[in-house]
């Protein structure tokens, strides 16, 4: 019944996310433990949601030619751990094991190449588009199910845009760190 019982961590998969396996990952380097959590924000086309076109793109299957935007992507090989789509499903391409590529150039803490020690989730949105509720609580529910199952992880959590600034816009300006961060409070209270 409880939210905060609904997402569990297995060997590195997330129980009651959907999965669908990208081949866009690696390893991380030895010896590295999970220690940030970056929020992103995808919709394809830019602030059109549905029609499954993000999952397409993290699987490589995406058809270039059925819009114009998808040429200026063409042949890019990226991914994130995590997808929260607007109806808050989440759905899970690349077990937290293994090394996603989200974040590119960037870093935390002075720590550079976020891709190896964080987990990446992107919530289907835009930098014009307010979120839905449904997502705050998937996201806020997920975030504190990994900082259960990965302690190093701890309050470091991060939008692309803080790892990559000047690079990187996303989340954006619609992105409530605030109300998120109650929420995510609000559910680990519950929990207690
Ligand atoms: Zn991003």
């Amino acid at each position: 019944m409880s939210l905060q019982t609904k997402f569990q961590v297995v060997d590195g998969e997330l129980i009651g996310a959907r999965q669908i396996a990208s081949t866009n990952f690696n390893q991380r380097p030895e010896n590295t433990e999970i220690q940030l959590l970056v929020i992103h924000n995808i919709s394809l086309p830019p602030s059109q949601f549905g029609g499954g076109y993000i999952e397409q793109f993290f699987q490589n299957q995406l058809d270039w030619s059925v819009h114009p935007y998808f040429k200026t992507i063409e042949g890019m090989q990226v991914s994130a751990h995590l997808l929260i789509l607007r109806t808050g499903e989440v759905l899970q391409f690349v077990n937290f094991k293994n090394r996603a590529w989200h974040a590119g150039r960037s870093s935390y803490l002075a720590k550079v190449e976020c891709n190896d020690y964080s987990i990446g989730i992107e919530l289907e949105g835009s930098d014009d588009t307010d979120f839905e509720e449904v997502q705050y609580q998937a996201l806020s529910n997920v975030v504190a199910t990994l900082q259960e199952a990965y302690p190093k992880i701890g309050p470091h959590l991060a939008g692309h845009s803080d790892i990559a600034p000047g690079r990187k816009t996303d989340p954006g300006p619609h992105f409530q760190w605030q109300y998120f961060r109650e929420m995510l409070k609000n559910q680990k209270n519950e929990t207690l």
